[in-house]
């Protein structure tokens, strides 16, 4: 039998991110279910121990729901880490323990199964990348020696036989720290066994870790509304000279309407017709960036900032090519980006439907957003 330990007691403190680092999302999932979904799948594998700490002992239970072939249970973690993989020790079924970091998502099953097959071959398996930088032992001002060729970077999966990591763990004094469990096992059994590990199995331990997996989302949105004399044309914020305007409550300015839902669908908010309806006198004749900025502070509410919008409107007169640096200088500073990060185009639609016979303008938007991993701000 083989149990999987899984260590999530740590705070992540030094990923200087606030909460906890294995909550965050790459992709739809978070880093604590990428860690944990490869030993689950794995059929090697019959219990899962997930190390936690006690202030997120709650968040933590839910997530292991998504362990759903393997028994899993959640064992509170110690002050430290030799602790806290003790406390899963002591409660360990297996004959056999592999013991993974949960800020390691990025593990395969062929690793786990690497480890699994050095153990019943060596007694243990580490998984371990040699080292690209060269290793310098220091004496924190200087170097006093340099190693590359006996060095090895040590990643997890760990695997061991239970009773000998026991046994490794039985001789840890007080105060005694290791930052990992072939440390333990090597000082007081004998030497780990080497697997070849795998350089993708990263651990992410710093925010700039996290940047290389941006949370992004893309939004869409539409707008078209009438061509009547008596009103003015504004697009994109932009007053164009044109012998028509746009009718509508607020000053029916397409553009902005369509981007204001794109920002709001890509955070999978209401529609602008929800938070900004034409029943409120208070939109009677209302200058449209004011949809766009208040669109802009919602999403600052989940620390989701605008990396790029791309825009069209459709329009069969006037001619609007004139006005695309004004519009897009407009959209820039509305969306407080860059002007590169703002593609505008025009076309007409060659006389043909609504468009063509000038009865009103179409726009359509595009943007993608990113999501700031709410990093704390240092003093
Ligand atoms: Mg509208």
């Amino acid at each position: 039998m083989v149990t999987a330990i899984i260590t999530a007691a740590g705070k992540g403190s030094r990923a200087k991110i606030k909460g906890n680092k294995l909550l965050e999302k790459i992709g739809d999932k978070t880093v604590l279910e990428l860690a944990l979904l490869p030993f689950d799948y794995n059929e090697r594998i019959d219990e899962i121990i997930v190390t936690a700490n006690e202030e997120y002992y709650d968040e933590f239970s839910e997530i292991i729901k998504c362990v759903t072939n393997t028994p899993v249970k959640l064992v509170v973690g110690g002050e430290t880490r030799t602790f806290s993989v003790l406390n899963a020790l002591n409660e360990c079924n297996g004959e056999i323990v592999i013991i993974h970091d949960g800020a390691r998502p990025f593990v395969t099953e062929e690793l786990i199964d690497a480890c699994l097959d050095s153990v019943a071959t060596y007694g243990s398996g580490v998984a371990c990348v040699p080292t690209v930088d060269t290793i310098g032992v220091t004496d924190g001002d200087f170097i006093r020696s340099t190693h590359r060729s006996d060095c090895l970077s040590i990643q997890t999966p760990q695997a061991f036989l239970l009773s000998e990591i026991l046994e490794a763990y039985s001789h840890v004094s007080d105060g005694e720290i290791f930052t990992d469990d072939a440390g333990v096992y090597s000082r007081y059994v004998k030497p780990a066994h080497v697997v070849e590990g795998d350089k993708r199995n990263v651990k992410l331990t710093f925010k700039e870790d996290f940047e290389k997996y941006p949370d992004l989302y893309c939004g869409t949105g539409f707008d078209m509304h009438p061509l009547i004399k008596g009103r003015k044309l504004i697009l994109g914020g932009v007053e164009i000279a044109h012998d028509k305007g746009l009718d509508g409550h607020s000053d029916a300015d397409a553009l902005l309407h369509a981007l204001t839902d794109a920002l709001l669908s890509a955070a999978a908010l209401k529609d602008i017709g929800f938070y900004f309806p034409d029943s409120d006198d208070k939109y009677k004749n209302a200058d449209s960036r004011l949809f766009v900025k208040e669109a802009l502070s919602m999403l600052a509410e989940k620390n989701l900032k605008v990396k790029n919008a791309s825009l069209v409107v459709m329009a069969q007169k006037p001619r609007l090519s004139p006005y695309a640096e004004k519009i897009r200088g407009s959209l820039s500073a509305l969306l407080g980006v860059s002007e590169n990060s703002v593609g505008i185009s025009f076309t007409t639609t060659e006389g043909l439907g609504t468009v063509g016979r000038e009865e009103g303008i179409a726009c359509q938007a595009y943007v993608l957003l990113e999501r700031d991993r709410d990093l704390l701000k240092m003093p």
